[in-house]
């Protein structure tokens, strides 16, 4: 079987050519269809607690950050958030530098020299509590189970042990209210 030369080399010719029309369509879609991220999206995610609970309706700080951009969402609704992170976020949205927020609320709150040096909120350490009260299981069973800690407690089985206790107040769980009725259930162990 004789093999043309001239037709390999041109069909050669033709696959390159459409090789280098679909690159070049590609490259054009990729501008055209290019999808502009907000420059406050990371100021955002970075201004809210962090915890990824879910207990602002939003799946996790980069959805509520979403969220807040598309005007949708209310930094309240970030229920373990503190009011240095709801002032930091409106700041930002109003095109303001975060750090330059004061809150009399949190005084305490350290000064932020520069965005590197920002020191990070740290977590007290979890403790793996435990009850014998028959309540206790069903109440972790309950609750977030996020140990986000800003109940105060070192994280839910803690904060559970200490309500069972009377050490604590289900209010203080704050993100529980992105729990349903759970908060209720709760209510009715402890007051059986
Ligand atoms: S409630 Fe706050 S900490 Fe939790 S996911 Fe939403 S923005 Fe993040
Ligand atoms: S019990 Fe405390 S640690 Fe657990 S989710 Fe609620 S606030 Fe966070």
């Amino acid at each position: 079987m004789d093999i043309n030369v001239m037709e390999i080399l041109a069909v050669g010719g033709i696959v390159g050519g459409i090789g280098a029309v679909l690159g070049l369509i590609l490259a054009i879609s990729s501008q055209v269809f290019k999808v502009e991220v907000d420059p406050r999206f990371d100021q955002i995610v970075e201004a809210l607690p962090g915890f990824n609970c879910g207990a602002c309706g939003y799946p996790g700080c980069a959805g509520m950050a979403d969220g807040l951009l598309e005007g949708e969402a209310d930094v309240k609704q970030c229920t373990p958030g503190t009011e240095l992170n709801y002032s930091q976020v409106r700041a930002i949205l109003n095109g303001e530098d975060p750090d330059s927020v004061e809150v009399k609320e949190e005084k305490k709150a350290p000064a932020k020299a520069d965005a590197k040096s920002k020191p990070k909120r740290k977590k007290p350490e979890i403790k793996d509590v435990t009850n014998p009260d028959p309540r206790f299981d069903k109440i972790v069973e309950l609750l977030p189970g996020i140990n986000c800690t800003t109940c105060g407690s070192p994280g839910c089985k803690a904060f559970a042990d200490e309500l069972i206790k009377g050490e604590q107040q289900l209010e203080k769980c704050r993100p529980l209210k992105a729990k349903g009725d759970n908060k209720d259930k709760i209510d009715d162990i402890m007051n059986k």
